[in-house]
């Protein structure tokens, strides 16, 4: 029996470029299932996460004219990560291998290729890794890039370049259903699934039409959710700068005890106010960081669904 893919594809106002890219997945599965690699049930299953535009219209009308073309449409706009969860887990019950996928056509489809190959072969993950970010900006490159160091530093353990363009098995699917965290950072959940994984290389392309959504804002807090849901290196962090800032104090405390013997007097009323200013910045600074954590907590304890399903063409249902 061969395998039954489903390339999972998360759409959020995705108009402009839903027509360019969709029949080029579908050739991508038709190509696979002529070379005998996938099964004829195979399917490209869009997950419209909330659009504004007609993006949800565009893939019930793909689905009408052939059905290898499904969706599941969610009831607000719940972000990629959620949107690509939402998909992942409805192609589970379904397919023996997903892939996932931008539906900007920035990741070059051809991969997916070598992607079911190394699946055939044994690997349950494979990670799709950028081998060239050439046709981003330099801004989205050096941020990217800044972003990636970073997490790393903070101790999350991601794979470098590697976004959301991944092969998961049906097992993998199934083990990452079992990590019900509402603070989604799918890059870092899913190096710890586990089981035998590997890397294909693509070149990253410009995106086919319409614009980024990811703004520089939302990258920033995708950085800071990634950390603070992965790692408490930060915290480790305020501990050792409070430890640091304790032992300048006792030299501070000596230096002025012997200056008051020596010179009979200790001046300096600059030195204590911008001491006080100092110590209070890098408290509410800490505060910040933890309450960043306890905000996590909050949610985590809340558990509120991750997605709500509110429609799906016929195949889904
Ligand atoms: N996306 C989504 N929900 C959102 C934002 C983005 O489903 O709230 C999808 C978007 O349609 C695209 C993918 O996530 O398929 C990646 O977004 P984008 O290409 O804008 O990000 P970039 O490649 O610029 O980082
Ligand atoms: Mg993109």
């Amino acid at each position: 029996m061969k395998p039954i893919l489903y390339i999972v594809i998360p759409c959020y106002n995705e108009q402009e470029v839903l027509p360019v890219t969709a029949p080029m997945f579908l050739q991508k599965i038709n190509d696979l299932y002529i070379d005998g690699k996938i099964s004829e049930h195979s399917r490209i299953l869009f997950v419209n996460d909330g659009s504004r535009d007609d993006t949800w219209k565009i893939i019930t009308e793909l689905s009408q004219i052939d059905e290898r073309y499904c969706g599941i449409s969610l009831s607000r706009n719940r972000g990629h990560q959620n949107a690509l969860l939402a998909g992942l887990m409805e192609a589970k019950n379904k397919c023996d291998v997903s892939v996932s996928v931008d539906c900007d056509g920035q990741d070059d489809i051809d991969a997916v290729d070598k992607m079911v190959d190394e699946y055939l072969s044994g690997s349950e993950i494979v990670y799709g890794v950028r081998s060239d970010r050439k046709t981003d900006t330099g801004f989205k490159r050096g941020t990217a890039q800044f972003f990636y160091k970073i997490m790393r530093a903070m101790g999350a353990d991601i794979v470098y370049n590697h976004a959301d363009y991944r092969l998961m098995s049906k097992r993998a699917l199934e083990s990452l259903s079992n990590f019900k965290e509402v603070n989604l950072f799918l890059r870092g959940l899913v190096p710890m699934i586990g089981y035998k994984c590997s890397y294909v290389e693509y070149s990253r392309k410009e995106r086919m039409a319409g614009k980024s959504k990811y703004p520089l804002k939302k990258m920033i807090s995708f950085a800071i959710d990634g950390i603070t849901s992965l790692s408490v290196k930060p915290i480790r962090l305020i501990t050792a700068l409070g430890f640091i800032v304790a032992v300048l104090s006792i030299v501070g405390i000596v230096w002025s005890v012997i200056t008051r013997l020596v010179t009979g007097h200790t001046g300096g009323w600059a030195s204590t106010v911008s001491i006080i200013c100092f110590l209070g910045g890098v408290q509410l600074l800490s505060l910040g960081v933890i309450g960043e954590y306890i905000g996590k907590i909050y949610l985590e304890v809340k558990a509120r669904p991750r997605y709500i399903i509110e429609k799906k063409t016929d195949e889904m249902k």
